[in-house]
């Protein structure tokens, strides 16, 4: 399917990896140029050659952690003029309900719903003038249905998601199109984390704990970045000019519920 945007210009954040890198793919296949980030600088070059590589589109890669004031600054200045901005960045860890202070609410307030809100507000304005944009943020099937064990990401995205329902109903009429991406279960490094966790809790092989995780997928599997960064892709098409503030759940049917 040819998305028509050949020749745009993307800015996709923490995508040396994962979902983030699954999401660059896809916009490279589609022949758009990018400015790809994420703090270590040696992976995310390797991701940029092979982006180059097999796409022939043009990568700038930026090392710097987007959630500090600095990173961002510095990632900006190198995207220049934007098409399309694909916000994410590391979650927040897990605990209990319990565990956590003021100081853990900020700093997952900072990382995933200040700092796309910050993208957003710097990038936006210029999409807006030239009338076309589209904006995709990586939020959490945690803002459909919490997770337990992950409450600063409950908290974080969910305000994320309330600041996205209201903003991209006023920037609409410019041509700029917000939507929200909700990844269930994906196995990327991410994953492995969450799996190791619960492995070293319950004293049990990590293919157990990916296996009893899987089973509660209707799907019976993880997603794959691929599929992830597909969707993406589509969001930032020219097709989707009419899908509005939307969360869309890439969750293989585990978020149990009718809407
Ligand atoms: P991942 O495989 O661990 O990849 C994270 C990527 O982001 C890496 O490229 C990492 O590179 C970069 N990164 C992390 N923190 C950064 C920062 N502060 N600044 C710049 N780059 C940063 O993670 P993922 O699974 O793709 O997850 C992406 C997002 O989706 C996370 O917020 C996660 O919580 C959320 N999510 C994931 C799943 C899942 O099942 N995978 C499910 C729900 C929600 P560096 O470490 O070098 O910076």
């Amino acid at each position: 399917m040819d998305l028509g945007i050949r020749g745009k210009r993307a800015l996709v954040c923490a995508s040396s990896k994962g979902l983030g890198r699954g999401c660059a793919e896809a916009l490279a296949e589609a022949g758009v140029d990018l400015v790809i980030n994420a703090r270590s600088p040696g992976p995310l070059e390797e991701t940029a050659k092979a982006l180059r590589d097999r796409y022939q589109v043009q990568v700038t890669a930026v090392a710097a952690d987007i959630t500090s004031d600095a990173g961002r600054a510095e990632v900006l200045a190198a995207a220049g003029t934007l098409d399309i901005l694909v916000t994410n960045a590391g979650g927040p860890p897990p605990g209990l309900w319990s565990d956590w202070g003021r100081e853990d609410f900020i700093a997952a307030l900072d990382a995933n719903m200040l700092t796309p809100i910050a993208l957003m507000t710097a990038v936006m304005p210029g999409m807006a003038e030239r009338g076309w944009g589209r904006v995709v943020n990586i939020t959490s099937q945690s803002v459909k249905a919490p997770i337990p064990q992950l409450g600063l990401s409950n908290a974080a995205r969910t305000g994320l998601t309330g600041y996205v329902a209201g903003t991209a109903r006023q920037v609409a009429p410019m041509g700029v199109i917000v939507n929200n991406l909700l990844p269930g279960i994906h196995a990327t490094d991410r994953a492995d984390a969450l799996d190791g966790g619960v492995a070293k809790a319950e004293g049990i092989p990590i293919e157990e704990a990916r296996a009893r995780r899987a089973a509660a997928i209707p799907a019976r599997r993880y997603g794959t970045a691929a599929e992830f960064g597909a969707m993406c892709a589509y969001l930032c098409s020219q097709n989707a000019g009419f899908i509005v503030g939307q969360n869309i759940l890439l969750d293989g049917g585990a978020t149990n519920a009718t809407l």
